[in-house]
């Protein structure tokens, strides 16, 4: 048994031994040693007495079987740079062509489980996660990211070890063992561990790859990466646009120089300029290139959910990047901004993306992950980072307490003495890349003067239209081809009743329509989010979902989202004055970040999200009129 020999060995593990050797020193010894050098503090007596039992009733009886003798272990394995979660033990050996085998187990000293329900497993009242879950966790990983298996061909075996928990007929015990009933296996004894690790880890090669594994080299996955470039390949991928190509181009050539070649990247661009494109590119190229850790940050929880449900969808249906669908990889890829807020280490990461870095916040709010540091957050990133790419829009109306902006960036890149390189991007892709339709938009909510004389133009085959009725605007979508994406969309003008969020059956936005019948819809329900399986969260839900009579979606649940077709409802906070302007109020119960000139830019935001079609039904009877009677004068 060993300690770490160097500082980058102890933030990847505190502890490694041959199988012949496990017992030199005792367990809980070197990784309580270890674990007060790597945190400055001694563990909690409940670590050391479990890394006790795991001594006597994991190791002990190794060690006397004999047949892990030249096999390696690693003790309380870190698998990712900044997560504090760590695996029990790691047992390598070789497949007999000369391949890294891993076993992870998980292990767990439970002599009592009164329940097991939906992945959770119950000591009473005390919930823990189920220790097979929480193996395969760690597996995909290690299979997903780390060098040993996406570039050495390892692969990566998980099962959990209770050996306290006797199995008995109808009981919670009984349950445990036989979950999950395909997959990794539950043990209770060594013997059958040893076996299933031996079983496709004969170790003809012995412990050869040990020292990449605790070098901890983190990579991806090259059909994930394949995966993630999908979209931007083929006739019909995405080609990107000569000003979005530089940018995507000078942010990856930046990260192929020497590491202490620093840079800050700038891209600024409006709402549609395809500022999130460029950094989907780059994510996948950074994948496919593994030179070196990166992550996408971005404080949309929807968008987050979307881009996590879209590779975790991938992997799930390729069950061989993994040993289970569970999977933080996607997890640790996609982050919000706090996520690197306690960094201690300098150019941890090649390439950091902060996309809508315009909502980068300020720190003095509560909650404990403000409280770590006093560093403002575009400092924290661009010292992590050899390569921190922000993407921003500058129009966009800030929150109150947000404050990132091109000046705070290039203040910030001054001070740390880094060279910064600005793009912007000019080119339109919303609504089906024609401008017409986004400058009509535009002219409409008063974001841009109508023209002098109004000119008619032609925007075939987009199509705006004014409905008088909710109900015909609906229908009209039903009609719609069945494969189109479809949404119905609301402002800010309703409130969001807390208690009934997740509620379908509650109608946060309900009118009486102009035809005399009511219309009613649930908005924007919660899904929540789901920590394991990021489909099963609210923004991949709003993302794909097919159904768009059941509820109604908003600004946050669109969050960098284009539909085909879109139905809007302009609520009771657009009115119009006496010049024939429409003009906007804060209403009862609006998010209170949001002013008047918010209300304008959402409705302006949501009316582009769509590439073919927009169909608008406004409350207000002048509002209708004028938008109707604008359009007619100005599309033939
Ligand atoms: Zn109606």
């Amino acid at each position: 048994m060993q300690a770490p020999s160097n500082t980058s060995e102890l933030e990847a593990y505190l502890g490694w031994s041959i199988g012949a050797d496990l017992l030199s020193k005792n367990l809980e010894d070197v990784l309580s040693q270890s674990y007060s050098d790597l945190e400055g503090a001694s563990p909690k007596k409940e670590f050391i007495t479990s890394w006790e039992r795991t001594r006597k009733k994991l190791l002990e009886p190794v060690a006397a079987d004999g047949r892990l003798d030249d096999h390696a272990f690693l003790f309380e394995f870190f698998p990712i740079t900044g997560r504090k979660f760590a695996m029990d033990v790691m047992i390598l050996g070789t497949s007999s062509l000369g391949y890294p085998r891993i076993t992870i187990v998980e292990v767990k000293m439970w002599d009592r489980v009164t329940k097991v329900k939906g992945g959770y497993c119950y000591l009473g009242t005390k919930e823990e996660r189920h220790p097979l879950d929480q193996a395969k966790f760690y597996a995909s990983n290690i299979t997903l990211m780390h060098s040993i298996c996406t570039q050495q061909g390892g692969v990566v075996n998980s099962c959990s070890f209770v050996p306290l928990t006797t199995p008995k007929t109808g009981t919670g015990n009984q349950k445990l063992l036989n979950y999950p009933e395909k997959g990794s296996p539950n043990f209770l004894t060594v013997t059958d561990l040893i076996d299933y690790h031996l079983s496709h880890a004969p170790n003809e090669y012995q412990n050869d790859h040990l020292k990449l594994l605790k070098s901890r080299k983190l990579h991806t996955s090259p059909s994930l990466a394949a995966f993630a470039l999908l979209p931007f390949s083929g006739a019909s991928g995405i080609g990107l646009s000569t000003e979005q190509e530089k940018a995507a181009n000078a942010i990856l050539s930046s990260c192929k120089t020497k590491r202490d070649n620093k840079r800050v990247i700038i891209v600024n661009g409006g709402p549609g300029t395809g500022k999130s494109v460029i950094a989907l590119k780059v994510f996948g190229e950074m994948m496919k290139a593994h030179i070196g850790a990166f992550r996408y940050l971005t404080n949309s929880a929807n968008f987050r959910d979307d881009l996590k449900g879209m590779l975790f969808t991938y992997m799930y249906s390729h069950p061989t990047l993994g040993s289970s669908p569970d999977d933080s990889r996607v997890d640790y890829l996609v982050e919000k901004f706090s996520a690197i807020w306690q960094g201690t280490k300098k150019n941890e990461y090649k390439l950091l993306i902060a996309d809508e870095a315009q909502s980068l916040e300020l720190r003095h709010k509560d909650g404990n992950m403000y409280k770590q540091t006093l560093t403002p957050p575009v400092i924290d990133i661009i010292q992590q980072a050899q390569v921190s790419a922000f993407f921003l829009d500058p129009n966009q109306a800030k929150k109150k307490n947000m404050f990132g902006s091109t000046e705070h960036i290039i203040t910030a890149a001054k001070l740390l003495g880094v060279e910064v390189l600005e793009f912007e991007l000019h080119e339109q892709f919303r609504c089906g890349g024609r401008d017409d339709v986004v400058k009509i938009v535009e002219e409409i909510y008063g974001h841009r003067a109508k023209p002098s004389p109004i000119n008619k133009v032609e925007i075939n085959p987009f199509k705006i239209n004014v409905f008088d009725c909710i109900h015909d605007l609906e229908l009209a979508l039903t009609k719609l081809p069945k494969a189109d994406s479809t949404r119905i969309i609301a402002g800010f003008a309703w409130p969001w009743k807390k208690g009934e969020q997740k509620n379908p059956d509650y109608f946060d936005v309900s009118f009486t329509c102009r035809c005399g019948k009511i219309f009613e819809r649930s908005w924007n329900i919660d899904y929540g989010t789901d920590s394991v399986d990021p489909r099963k969260s609210n923004g991949f839900i709003h993302a794909t979902k097919t159904d768009f009579q059941s509820d109604i979606l908003s600004i946050h649940t669109t969050q960098g989202i284009e539909f085909d077709n879109v139905g809007l409802i302009l609520g009771k906070d657009v009115s119009l004055d006496s010049a024939g302007n429409l003009r906007y109020s804060l209403l009862k119960g609006t998010d209170n970040n949001v002013d008047e000139k918010t209300i304008a830019n959402n409705y302006r935001t949501i009316s582009t999200r769509s590439r073919a079609l927009l169909f608008i039904y406004a409350l207000d009877n002048a509002v209708s009129n004028q938008i109707n009677n604008y359009l007619n004068q100005r599309v033939v």
